[in-house]
C-alpha cells in the first residue's frame, strides 16, 4: 500500500501531532527515518516518549516496522538558549505582546527544518514531513504553509536539490487529527497515541485522562482535550489520508 518509493524524514517529538504524521509517512512512502531535537527541553519526558511510541509502532504494525529507520537525535540546545521561553526555564505560560504564548520558541521550526534538511541530504531523503497545523492553533508564524513554502524554495535552492515539506495536518481540526490517525491505523494507533505519545507543556504524566497523560490544565493539554472530545462526541470517525 505504499504510494512512494521515496525516503521520507519525519519530525518526531514523540507527541500527538508526531505520531499521527509518524504514521502517515510509513504509510505511504518506502522507507521513514526519524529526528528530533534536544533544545533543552525542561521534561526528558517527550524524549522518552518519542522511544516508547518507536517501540509500540514496531510492536503492532509489521509492514511499518518493515520501513521504520533509523532515529536520529540533533543537540540545538545553543537555539534553544536563545529561545528562553516557558519552554525551557521555569516560567510561567503567558503571552507576549504579538497576543503568542511564551511557550512559542522564535522561529523553531525554521531551525527544525533547516537541520532536517542537511539530515535528509546525508540520508537520502526527499520528503520531510511536520505536523504544523494552521487550524485551530496558537497562531505560530513559523506553521503557517505560506512560511514552509517559502522555505521549502529556499532549501531547494540552497542545498540544490529536490525537498518537499509534508504538512499533513495542516489544514486539520485536532478532531481530524485523531479522525486520521484512526483512518491509517484504526483504534490500536489511537491506543498508542492515548498511552505512549506526550503533549503536555508541563511534562505531567501523573494522571490518565480519556484523551491521554497530562496536567489537564496547560494549554497543550486543553487543545488536546478539547479534539478528543469532539471527536469521542462524533461517534470516533475514521478520516483517510489524503
Ligand atoms: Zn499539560
Amino acid at each position: 500500500m505504499t504510494d512512494s518509493p521515496a525516503t521520507a524524514l519525519v519530525l518526531f517529538s514523540g507527541g500527538q501531532d508526531s505520531t499521527t504524521i509518524l504514521a502517515w509517512a510509513l504509510a505511504r512512502y518506502a522507507r521513514v527515518e526519524t529526528v528530533g531535537f534536544d533544545y533543552g527541553q525542561r521534561h526528558a519526558v517527550e524524549l522518552l516518549a518519542r522511544e516508547a511510541v518507536r517501540a509500540r509502532l514496531i510492536a503492532t504494525f509489521p509492514d511499518w516496522a518493515a520501513r521504520l529507520g533509523e532515529d536520529h537525535m540533533i543537540d540545538i540546545r545553543a537555539f534553544g538558549a536563545i529561545g528562553e521561553t516557558a519552554m525551557t526555564t521555569a516560567r510561567a505560560i503567558e503571552a507576549d505582546a504579538r497576543g503568542l504564548p511564551n511557550t512559542f520558541v522564535p522561529g523553531r521550526n525554521l531551525v527544525f527544518l533547516t537541520y532536517a534538511a542537511a539530515l535528509a541530504d546525508r540520508r537520502g531523503a526527499t520528503h520531510l514531513v511536520g505536523g504544523m497545523c494552521e487550524t485551530d492553533f496558537s497562531g505560530y508564524p513559523d506553521c503557517r504553509r505560506d512560511t514552509l513554502d517559502a522555505l521549502e524554495t529556499a532549501l531547494r535552492l540552497g542545498l540544490a536539490r529536490e525537498l518537499v515539506i509534508d504538512t499533513p495536518l495542516m489544514r486539520l481540526t485536532k478532531a481530524q487529527t485523531w479522525a486520521l490517525a484512526k483512518g491509517l491505523g484504526g483504534e490500536a494507533l489511537v491506543e498508542i497515541i492515548l498511552e505512549d505519545s506526550h503533549t503536555c507543556y508541563l511534562g505531567d504524566r501523573g494522571r490518565r485522562w480519556p484523551w491521554g497523560h497530562g496536567c489537564g490544565a496547560c494549554p497543550a493539554c486543553e487543545l488536546r482535550a478539547k479534539g478528543f472530545a469532539a471527536w469521542d462526541a462524533e461517534g470516533r470517525p475514521a478520516l483517510a489520508a489524503a
